[in-house]
């Protein structure tokens, strides 16, 4: 089933055997006694160094040897005679299946800037720094399914294109086949969606929680792994327009246990790639290492591994929303002006600055918020008993902010009716969601989890456009 991959070359006892490795050249060098061509097939951060001799092939075959081609070639395995590796091939035949004209071949072998390679997404896979990104983002994908198989979910797949406007507000790209130059009309001049081809206006789902809610209240245990779409005019470095949200939802889960599960969650995830991606992840603790070599020692963050499992060991930091007022209004930012939005008072929403001082310089480890004002969360949360905080929880993480944001459901059809009511929501629009609070209505719980936000966590990446194969955001949906 196709030739070897170089990781599993790389772990082969050398005895001479004949080996076929296919792959793209990183780098050739030549001195006078041998020519070393550096081959990666992105199975592995690691390289295999294939070896010939001067002489043993045309000068004009090797000139098309060159950064970025793709070659076959077959030789002998053998012990590696130079340091660094602990085997190379003695090439035998060499057969180049596409050369790289380094005049026009942009990946030379130096250092890029992100931005730059954001440029030419559809190469930079093939630089160490996304080849690691993109291996360690299957191996928490994977992991996400395993843990929630192991642990009785269902995975739940909740439809894409969406007709119910409950969480958007304004968030959402409009899916249509009505023809933009010539709009069908009612009488009274408006847009006849009718006519269009749900026979009503659709979106992009921003989540799919709410039929997740469904599936949770047949199937007790679900969770859903899919592209969401939000067309929110943020530019910032934890934003895309699309981005795979992963959400649990839970029959018979209040908050405690929802914020147990998340807890648990994020760890089992991050401790799977701890284990399974040890190589990609110490090139990328390097390549931060090396990033941050001219900042003062006191400024440098911890380095990526002694961050993760910072994480994985330590309990994260309960606390409610207003005991975090309470910090946020007795803290040196605050006290001295230093916040970009000043803490008012009770109330407000936090923003990414608040977040990241609890966690980061306040707690110095993950913290949950729980029970936020009704006003600035979602009609779906279960309201508190004293009516003015309802039962959310957000999970902030350092670097990042808000990773998970959750809470347990409103199961009363009549308090879930006065919110729909209250945030201007058309009931008619969200009939079948109600519907799950008539008939055989339960406590149940879930939350959100950005897959990006996740991956840029453990990655250690500073923006989010640098964790998704081909982001997307605001002008710019190239590739
Ligand atoms: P934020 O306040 O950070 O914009 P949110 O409160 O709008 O996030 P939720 O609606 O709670 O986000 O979505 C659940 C999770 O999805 C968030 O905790 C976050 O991890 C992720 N998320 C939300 N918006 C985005 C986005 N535009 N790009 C990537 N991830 C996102
Ligand atoms: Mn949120």
């Amino acid at each position: 089933m196709g030739p070897l991959q170089i990781k599993d070359i790389l772990q082969t006892a050398p005895e001479n055997q004949s080996v076929v490795v296919k792959g793209w050249v990183r780098t050739k060098r030549e001195s006078k006694n041998a020519i070393f061509i550096a081959l990666n097939d992105g199975s592995t951060i690691h390289n295999i160094q294939a070896v010939a001799e001067p002489g043993q092939f045309s000068a004009e075959l090797l000139l098309t040897v060159t950064t970025g081609s793709c070659l076959k070639v077959t030789g002998q395995l053998i012990a590696s005679q130079g340091s660094g590796q602990a085997v190379e091939v003695k090439i035998t035949d060499l057969e180049v299946y596409g050369t790289a004209d380094p005049e026009q071949y942009p990946l030379q072998p130096k250092r890029h800037s992100l931005e730059f390679l954001r440029e030419i997404a559809h190469l930079r896979p093939r630089t160490n720094t996304f080849s690691a990104i993109l291996r360690i983002r299957h191996a928490l994908a994977f992991a996400v399914h395993q843990y929630f198989n192991e642990k009785g979910f269902f995975y739940l797949h909740t439809p894409v294109i969406t007709a119910s406007d409950a969480e958007g507000a304004g968030e959402m790209f409009r899916v249509t086949t009505l023809d933009l130059n010539n709009l069908p009309r009612t009488e009274e001049g408006a847009i006849n969606f009718k006519e269009d081809f749900f026979g009503r206006e659709a979106n992009l789902t921003v989540s799919g929680q709410l039929e997740g809610e469904l599936g949770a209240m047949a199937l007790s245990k679900i969770y859903t792994f899919g592209p969401t779409f939000r067309a929110e005019n943020s530019n910032t470095t934890r934003h895309l327009a699309e981005f795979w949200m992963i959400e649990p939802e839970m029959a018979f889960f209040e908050l405690e246990d929802n914020m147990d599960l998340a807890e648990d969650f994020v760890k089992k995830v991050i401790t799977y790639a701890l284990v399974n991606c040890k190589d990609d992840l110490n090139f990328l603790q390097n390549r931060l290492t090396e990033e941050e070599k001219n900042k003062p020692q006191n400024e440098r963050s911890l380095p990526l591994l002694e961050k993760l499992a910072f994480v994985v060991d330590n309990p994260f930091e309960r606390l409610t929303y207003t005991e975090a007022i309470e910090i946020l209004l007795k803290s040196k930012p605050q006290k001295e002006g230093k916040f970009q939005f000043p803490v008012t008072g009770w109330g407000i929403d936090l923003s990414s600055e608040h977040e990241r001082y609890l966690v980061e310089k306040h707690f110095k480890k993950p913290v949950i918020l729980t029970n936020y004002p009704r006003e600035i969360k979602s009609f779906y949360m279960k309201l508190d008993e004293d009516g003015k905080t309802v039962r959310a929880m957000d999970v902030l993480f350092p670097g990042i902010g808000e990773i998970i944001g959750g809470s347990q459901r409103e199961e009363n059809y009549d308090k879930l009716l006065g919110r729909v009511h209250e945030v201007g929501i058309d009931p008619e629009n969200v009939w079948w969601y109600l519907e799950t609070r008539k008939f055989g209505t339960a406590p149940h719980s879930g939350f959100g989890l950005g897959f990006e936000r996740l991956v840029q966590f453990v990655t250690g990446m500073g923006n989010i456009r640098d964790v998704i194969p081909f982001p997307r955001y605001p002008k710019s949906a190239e590739f």
